[in-house]
């Protein structure tokens, strides 16, 4: 057995025993973030049943794409520049990074289909890291409205790096407040059903507070 077909069965079964402690039951899809690793390891993932995988940079995800045939689902979940948008926009079946008009409008004269887009939070408001603000978030969702080739599927957000479980959940659980609220607003553009929130090391509360999308490296390929 390989040893990632075995930190799949572990993160697996954490998964469920997340769900099960925290009474959910939402179906939770792990993206497998190969960014850090080489073409021979990627196909090594898909051939241990990873349907999902996750790059951040174009380069990286141009060299898999041109080496790899086997079916795959494709994840951009890193900042997107604007200039780099039509190297990647075609290639890719989710985008976990929209947060900006200018991208937006990009994708918009770019793409050929409908592109399945995250808007990325930074719920945490850490100056580091990229992503809209919790009260922008629901403006830039209505200023999608007239973007023919953007869906808002979900919300994204990358917690804190901190031990502090509290602050970390804390975090995804504003997310999923700010999820729940656009997807009460039932825009057609955006449903808005999705979580993409939970890394290798705080998947499982991710997964208790109720994401459905896990990006997890280090702990399955790293
Ligand atoms: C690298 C990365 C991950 C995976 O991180 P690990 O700690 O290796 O699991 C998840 N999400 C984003 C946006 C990343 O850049």
């Amino acid at each position: 057995m390989s040893d990632i077909v075995n930190n799949l069965f572990n993160i697996q079964t954490k998964i469920e025993e997340a769900k099960e402690r925290a009474n959910v039951s939402q179906d939770v899809q792990i993206i497998a973030v190969t960014k850090q690793v080489d073409v021979k390891r990627t196909v090594e993932a898909i051939e241990a049943g990873l349907q999902n995988l996750g790059e951040n940079r174009p380069e990286g995800l141009a060299l898999k794409l041109e080496a790899i045939e086997l079916d795959a689902c494709w994840h951009y979940i890193g900042s997107l520049q604007t200039r780099k948008v039509k190297q990647v926009i075609n290639e890719i079946d989710y985008l976990h990074s929209l947060d900006r008009l200018s991208l937006a409008d990009e994708i918009e004269k770019r793409a050929t289909k409908v592109v399945k887009c995250f808007v990325q939070a930074n719920v945490s408001g850490e100056e580091s890291k990229h992503g809209l603000t919790k009260e922008q978030v629901l403006t830039f969702i209505n200023e999608l409205a007239t973007y023919t080739k953007i869906e808002v599927v979900g919300l994204m957000t990358m917690a804190p790096n901190t031990d502090d479980e509290q602050v970390v959940r804390q975090v995804f659980r504003e997310l999923k407040l700010l999820q729940q609220e656009v997807e009460q607003l039932q825009l057609p553009y955006a449903p808005c059903s999705h979580l993409s929130m939970g890394m290798s090391n705080d998947y499982e509360i991710a997964v208790e507070e109720g994401a459905t999308f896990v990006r997890i490296g280090t702990a399955l390929v790293g």
